[in-house]
């Protein structure tokens, strides 16, 4: 008999973040090892609990929510994150504008097959959060990847941006603040990036999940705002800001240009009706969370344990020799640098499984996230302090000796 294979559609469609490193981790769980996790954005786990309020809420409106509800998801939820859009000064956002997903995931999914033919190219920043890349690989179309400068605090490079166009781009990708540099983009670069999307006609995709994770002065602009003659897509959720990942709660809003993306439109209404509609219960969950007490500033200014745990994690990385790091502004992320003069790296997934099985400590290796030489890993900072100086401790320990 013939084995059953998968679709050629799946071809180069890969989530490195839950792949082969992390089925070496839950083979060694079973095997009764406790392993230290610092490799997803997962803050419920740390003890980062959401606000008591919204629990409340969802817990109170949970028999609401058996039935299905319009496919772009409940209209109360719908308008407070209008609301939302309207005080950060991004201007016209309708209610039809806004569609609620199973997280953000769903909606990059969606919006990436609803716009992309085989062969079509988005621009895509490396490093990435690799869902984009998988997204559109998975609808048949090409990722292009444009350098961020580690030099640069992790800014897109620009000219490279502009040199990557070619008449088959449709979009461009800005993760803002970043996974997993945790670089947050000045107003200024964010203004020349919506300029070549005007020249060149791209759709905007703004990944913006992290908006309300912001360390020192850092400050978050919404490309919305800068892009009034744009189509843009706008993502943002509760996994985060929230520590509601569990929920799956996110949404897109599409502005700008809307009056040219007919086409384009109608096909994510078609996509989002074919899925009936998002997790109900989580939806009830976005009108208290935007418009009730916002407990993330506590947790990021001097003093809050977000703060504190970046803070304790880029210096312990910056002390072991032979690793450097760019401080995040934002996120809760960091992606150091490995001096390869002074270790021999070949693979840094390698390198990452030598680690886990030594130490029983589960990072990612930086070429997961698209980066294109075996010198980066990427470090979720959302353990406890004591946790984390013994992870990293651990890590500068490991390398060194560490050799391939
Ligand atoms: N976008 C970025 C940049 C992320 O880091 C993540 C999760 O880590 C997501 C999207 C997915 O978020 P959600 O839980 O809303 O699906």
């Amino acid at each position: 008999m013939k084995d059953i294979l998968k679709s050629d559609k799946l071809h180069g469609v890969c989530y490195e973040i839950r792949g082969p490193v992390m089925e070496q981790a839950a083979r060694m769980e079973e095997e009764g090892h406790r392993i230290l996790k610092l490799n997803i954005g997962n803050p419920a786990p740390f003890g980062f609990d959401a606000p008591d309020e919204i629990i409340q809420d969802v817990i109170h409106n949970l028999a609401h929510a058996q039935g299905y509800v319009e496919s772009k998801g409940l209209f109360a939820a719908r308008k407070a994150i209008m609301q939302e859009c309207q005080t950060l000064g991004i201007p016209e956002v309708d209610i039809d504008d806004i569609y609620l997903g199973n997280g953000v995931s769903e909606l990059i999914a969606m919006a990436t097959q609803a716009l992309l033919n085989t062969g079509d190219e988005v621009l895509l920043p490396m490093p990435n959060y690799p869902l984009w890349t998988a997204a559109t690989n998975l609808t048949g179309g090409n990722p292009v990847m444009y350098r961020c400068d580690e030099g640069a605090g992790w800014l897109p490079d620009i000219d490279d941006i502009k040199a990557k166009i070619t008449p088959r781009t449709r979009g461009i990708v800005v993760i803002n603040p970043n996974n997993p540099t945790g670089a947050v983009y000045p107003r200024a670069l964010l203004e020349e990036i919506v300029e070549v999307a005007r020249q060149h006609d791209l759709v905007i995709f703004a990944d913006e999940i992290y908006s309300k994770i912001l360390y020192d002065d850092a400050e978050f602009t919404p490309l919305a705002k800068l892009a009034e003659d744009v189509l843009c897509l706008s993502f943002n959720g509760l996994s985060k800001s929230y520590r509601l990942a569990g929920f799956r709660s996110g949404w897109m809003t599409v502005t700008g240009a809307k009056q040219r993306a007919k086409g384009f439109i109608e096909g994510m209404e078609i996509l989002s009706s074919m899925r009936l509609c998002g997790n109900v219960p989580g939806m009830f969950a976005v009108q208290t969370a935007l418009g009730g007490y916002q407990s993330i500033n506590d947790l990021v200014l001097p003093g809050g344990r977000l703060r504190q745990q970046r803070d304790l994690a880029y210096e312990m990385l910056n002390d072991i020799p032979g690793v450097s790091c760019v401080k995040p502004q934002g996120a809760i992320y960091l992606f150091p640098k490995l001096n390869l003069d002074r270790h021999r790296i070949e693979s840094d997934e390698r390198l990452v499984l030598d680690f886990l099985r030594r130490e029983k400590i589960l990072l990612v290796h930086g070429r997961g996230f698209h980066w294109d030489s075996p010198d980066h890993l990427r470090i979720v900072f959302l353990p406890r302090e004591d946790d984390l100086s013994h992870a990293i401790g651990r890590l500068g320990h490991f390398l060194e000796r560490y050799t391939q």
